[in-house]
Order: structure tokens, then sequence, then C-alpha cells
């Protein structure tokens, strides 16, 4: 297994509220992503998944724990997370957003070159991102306003942006959710294409199994704040161990399980965190009884933090635990 590229370790981001209260955003997150390797990260809105990529790209920082990229640890300072940017870049959902409307797409995409102060064959080095991100001829494109795009050709002139700089690691933040349906899929080829021919690495932040299910190789579900389940794509969407992914994955429209299980409840509010395990107010094991063994377990300990073994599948769940020691 290549080395991890990109890593966080016991990662905490907490956030100050009025009245003294703290919300804990991140909570105990261990992350990995190798190069060349797309792993996407799942979860409900507000389960922390934007807050943890934003600490991994330095814009955050984080309360507790580490983020390091190769040997280093993130240092943030103004120079370092200059260089730092170079190699681990953002693509946002939006294009349109992502895009100056009174910017030529030729000068959206030098915008990253010029901060960096890479002046030399700028113009080779935008046609030549335009041309990896799939805008072919790059040079017609060079003068173009943003308007003038199709929503999937204003994506592109995004990753052009983020490609220009050569990095390492993208960190795409519903990527697609933002397109139709008939461009989906070629965003997603791309970004498969730029893994084969770069070895880029990416984490891909998406509410979207589906989606996860086509692009990554592994999986991480997030439930207010912490990680729950992580593993091979494969394994983790077609035996979803974990209550809560197996609630997300039971409304898939090829779910392997035998019918829906509805979430009771909503997400509840990072300033609250329930004690015991976290996600016991919702837990259809618990309510139904079938956790009766490890009840006791689910009222007193937290879910554990999962380890960052990438090569396994990993649950984080009491009654996961003692079923899987019956099982040996
Ligand atoms: Fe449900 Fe208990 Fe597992 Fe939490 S630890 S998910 S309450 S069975």
């Amino acid at each position: 297994m290549t080395s991890p590229l990109l890593s966080a370790r016991d990662l905490g981001v907490d956030f100050g509220l009025p009245g003294g209260r703290t919300a804990r955003a991140v909570d105990g997150v261990n992350l990995d992503v190798a190069p060349g390797e797309i792993v996407a990260l799942a979860g409900e809105s507000g389960c922390g998944k934007t807050t943890l990529a934003r600490t991994l790209l330095g814009l955050e920082r984080a309360t507790r724990g580490s983020v390091s990229f190769g040997d280093e640890p993130l240092r943030y300072s103004t120079k370092a997370l200059k260089a730092y940017r170079r190699k681990v870049q953002l693509i946002l959902q939006d294009p349109t957003g992502a895009l100056n409307p009174r910017h030529t797409i030729y000068d959206a995409v030098a915008e990253g070159l010029r901060i960096h102060g890479l002046v030399d064959d700028e113009t080779e080095r935008v046609a030549d991102a335009l041309a990896r991100a799939g805008l072919r001829p790059a040079e017609k494109f060079f003068l173009s306003y943003p308007h003038e795009l199709s929503g999937g050709q204003r994506q592109r002139a995004v990753i052009a942006g983020a490609l220009v700089l050569d990095p390492s690691i993208i960190i795409a933040d519903e990527p697609v959710a933002s397109l139709d349906a008939s461009v989906r899929g070629e965003i997603l080829a791309l970004l498969l294409r730029l893994r084969e021919e770069m070895d880029l690495g990416a984490l891909v932040i998406t509410h979207d199994l589906g989606l996860a299910w086509s692009i990554a190789d592994r999986i991480a579900i997030m439930y207010l704040g912490r990680i729950v389940e992580q593993g091979p794509v494969e394994q983790v969407l077609t035996e979803p161990r974990h209550p809560y992914t197996r609630a997300l994955v039971s409304v898939l429209p090829d779910s392997p399980l035998p019918k829906p299980i509805v979430l009771s409840g909503e997400l509840p509010d990072a300033a609250k965190i329930p004690g015991g395990c976290r996600f016991r107010p919702r837990c259809q094991e618990y309510a139904s009884g079938r956790a009766s063994a490890v009840s006791d377990q689910c009222e007193r300990e937290d879910l554990e933090v999962l380890s960052a073994d990438a090569s396994r599948h990993r649950v984080a769940c009491h009654l996961h635990r003692i079923e899987r020691r019956a099982a040996a």
C-alpha cells in the first residue's frame, strides 16, 4: 500500500459560541489520502465534513491533533501555507461562484500561477491545464467569460485552475452537485482520468453515496464530527455495518439491505453532543432493543475513534464489536 500523503491524526476543531458554549465540529478524526487514491467523505449536512476539509486545507486551525503532508506537519505561517496550497488544491461545488464573472477563463486559470510568482511559460501552463481538464482546443477558451460556458465547462475551468499548479491532492467539495445529471458523469470521468495520468489523490466530500460508489477507492462515513465507519468503498456500501451507514445505504435505489431504515430525529447540534454513543438518540438498534447486550456501553461510552488504517473496513459501534468477536 502506498504511504499516505495527506493525513489527519486525532483531529479536533472547536468553535466558540455565544454564551460560552463550544461546538465540536470535528472530534477525533484520523484520515489518510494516498497519491492516486480517491477517498470519499460522506455524511449528512452539518456532520462536520466541510470543517474537516477546510482544516485539511489549512483554512481552519485544528484545536486538537494534527494535519500533515508527507512527513511534514502543516504549519500556519503565511509562507508555509502558500507553499502548502500549491500541493493541496480546493475545488468548490459551485463553479459559477468560484469564477469571477469579469475575468476571462485565461485569467481565472492563470491567477494561481501569478499568486505563486510562476510567471515563466504562463501561456503554455494555462493551455496545458485547460487541455488536461478537457477544454480543447485550449486557446479557444482563453478569451471566453464564465457566462459564455456551459455548467460543465465552467467546472472544467475551475478544475484547470487547480491543475495549473500541479497539485498532489485535490479536495473537492460536492464537485458535481450543482451540475446537470448529463454532465456529472463527464466530470467524474475527468477526476478518474486525472488520477491515472497525474497520480493525483483526492478527497471528495459528498452526501451522495452513489457518487462515492462510482468514483472512490475508499469511503469514510462521518456523523456529528466523528468517522463512524471507513474502508474500501465496495465493502462499506455492500456490507454496511454501523447503524448510521446502514440507514444511509438502505435508502439507495439498489440497496443491498432489504428495506429502508428511517432515521429518527435530526442531526444534533455540535454544541450538544449526546452523552454515551453520540448516535444513540437515532440508533434503531438501540431503540429496538437489539443492542441490549451492550446498552450499558451505548449509554456510557462514546464511539471509538477509528484509526486511519486504509486497508481495513473499520466500524465504531459497541454492538458491532461484540458481534465481530462472537463471529471470530
Ligand atoms: Fe447504536 Fe450502541 Fe452502536 Fe451507538 S454503539 S451505534 S447506540 S448500537
